[in-house]
């Protein structure tokens, strides 16, 4: 068994000056962890940035293939860690052995896909338009524009994914593939976790001969260290995953800088499913332990977990909904993270169940619990009172479902407009409700990033094509992905080179494409070298 340090990993020194410590927390007994984190000094955060942007001098000019090289070494000490990754992640969060193996095969399959990405090489964005110098009325010059990589790059851990979105998850590798140096702010759910991925990275940068800032951790129960990692003057963009609140405090404090950066926060979500009639009329079975199953899936605790189903009134409803509620209640109830999501869960439901158009069909605290946890929930309202009232939209981050029942197919539709950015929406329906289908997926498409027919939003492929994103306030930017592989973009940088040299070009878009990458020259996708 690895000796934790409890300490912070300042570009690959451990360091822990500060005088306030915390511990993890089983959630299955609410028993403290042995082990005493350090929160990070606001000089310990000055060093990380500092030697991440020092880094960044030399890692900016490596090959991608390096970087490729990497990202698969980082991959291989992940896997090197072994079970007690496993055992330790399960002691901090609960969230179960399978799933936690599931999770760890994702992280590692997204740092080797990154680097499949980077060996390809086309994720640059090479565009070349040559010069036209016979135009009328004036010549045009040489344009060539590629995708650069943007600079020191914070990464907030998420609570709820403590591999494949925490210490070496999907923005870590994101920016690390786009040849970014990272300093993670591990959540303080699972600090033990993320020391021991840290002491992976640490391997992987000395292994590679990279510079040592290219990777720091800074641990912290306190929305100061955040805080002062977003305010440093020489990081680049931040990554996050976490709460509305936190999301949005990051990207205010990071647009108050006196050089604001980007933050890429994916927030909350309550991914709405809207039912036809005909879907129930033919499955309503198969289809309520569909969505009891995704409902209920790693307890609620995902962003994608579908919060809020609309359906048209009618008896065969009703029955769908009361066999909802029942295999609802007949689940066993689920363990939360921590108190914190737990007090949350506990504070938002109430205030849900505070309005008068809300009913409770089944759910609620559990008291006196030994572990953190929240019964499996099950909410109606009305249409006219989801239209009327924005905080129905407010999601419960744990297995918590609302109903609401609409009384005409107008005013689902007015529901769907009233909606809130999501970062999925689904329609169940039989292939004969295709034209109500199209009409409501035209409003839903306005509203979230990923548009499903005939299944659960839980589950996020990482492929080239996935969409994890959204309108407000599903994240911060909505022309972005924080899954799959074009989440890279968010931590590349364009620059366009006009009547450049061919010799003070980069390799990408030079005439002899030396790279062999796929470039778009004058408007054709072409991996073919340009001949003036
Ligand atoms: P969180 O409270 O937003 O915390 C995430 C990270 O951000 C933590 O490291 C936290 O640091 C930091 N942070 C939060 N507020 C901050 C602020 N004002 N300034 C600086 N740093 C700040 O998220 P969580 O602990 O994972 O879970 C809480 C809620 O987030 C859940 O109940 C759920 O609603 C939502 N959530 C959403 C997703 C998603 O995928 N969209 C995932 C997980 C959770 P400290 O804890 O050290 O302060």
């Amino acid at each position: 068994m690895t000796t934790l340090t409890g300490m912070n990993f300042i570009a690959g020194s451990p360091s822990a000056r500060g005088a306030s410590t915390f511990t993890s927390v089983n959630p299955r007994n609410k028993q403290a962890g042995g082990v005493a984190f350090t929160n990070a000094t606001a000089d310990e955060i000055h060093r990380a940035v500092i030697s991440a942007a020092e880094a960044f001098e030399q890692t900016r000019h490596y090959p991608a293939s390096r970087l490729a090289d990497f990202l698969e070494r980082v991959a291989d000490e992940i896997n090197g860690l072994g079970d007690e990754l496993l055992q330790t992640a399960d002691m901090e969060t609960a969230l179960g052995l399978p799933r936690l193996t599931g999770e760890r095969g994702r992280t590692t399959g997204q740092l080797q896909a990154f680097a499949r990405l980077l060996r390809e090489g086309s994720y640059v964005e090479a565009i070349i338009d040559t010069a036209l110098p016979d135009r009328q009325p004036a010549p045009r010059p040489d344009i060539r524009r590629m995708l650069f990589p943007i600079g020191p790059v914070a990464v907030f851990s998420a609570s709820n994914f403590p591999f494949a979105f925490a210490v070496c998850g999907g923005d870590t590798a994101s920016a690390w593939a786009a040849g970014c140096p990272v300093i993670v702010k591990a959540h303080p759910g699972h600090p033990a976790t993320s020391e021991l991925f840290a002491i992976a990275v640490n391997r992987a940068v000395e292994a590679s001969d990279f510079p040592k800032g290219w990777f720091s951790l800074v641990q912290g129960n306190t929305i100061e260290v955040g805080q002062m990692l977003v305010q440093h003057p020489r990081l680049a963009a931040v990554g996050f995953t976490g709460s509305l609140r936190g999301g949005r405090a990051l990207f205010d404090s990071a647009a108050r800088r006196e050089t604001p950066i980007p933050v890429y926060a994916e927030m909350g979500s309550i991914n709405p499913s809207v039912i036809l009639p005909g879907a129930i009329e033919a499955r309503a079975e198969s289809l309520a332990e569909g969505l009891v199953a995704s409902a209920t899936l790693g307890s609620g605790q995902f962003c994608t977990n579908p919060g809020l189903v609309l359906l048209l009134q009618n008896d065969q409803s009703a029955a769908f909904i009361h066999t909802v509620k029942d295999k609802m209640a007949a689940r066993p109830v689920g363990v939360l993270l921590n108190a914190a999501i737990e007090s949350g869960l506990e504070h938002v439901v109430a205030q849900t169940q505070s309005r008068e158009a809300v009913h409770t069909l089944t759910g609620g605290i559990v008291p006196e619990s030994e572990s953190y946890c929240y019964a499996n929930t099950v909410l109606q309202t009305t249409g006219a009172a989801f239209i009327s009232d924005s905080l129905l939209q407010t999601e419960h981050f744990g297995p918590v479902t609302l109903f609401v029942v609409c009384q005409s197919e107008e005013e689902l539709l007015r529901c769907v407009f009233a909606l809130h950015g999501n970062l999925t929406a689904t329609i169940h329906a039989e292939n004969h409700e295709q034209a109500l289908a199209a009409t409501i997926y035209g409003g839903l498409r306005e509203k979230a990033g990923r548009l499903i027919w005939n299944g659960f939003p839980t589950g996020v492929e990482v492929v080239h094509a996935q969409q994890h994103g959204g309108p407000y306030p599903a994240t911060t930017a909505p022309a972005t992905t924080s899954v799959g592989l074009t989440a890279i973009k968010r931590f590349l940088r364009p620059v366009a080179f006009q009547n450049m040299p061919d010799g003070l070009l980069p390799q990408a878009l030079q005439n002899a494409n030396p790279l062999g990458i796929w470039r778009t020259v004058n408007n054709e996708l072409t991996r073919e070298r340009i001949s003036l």
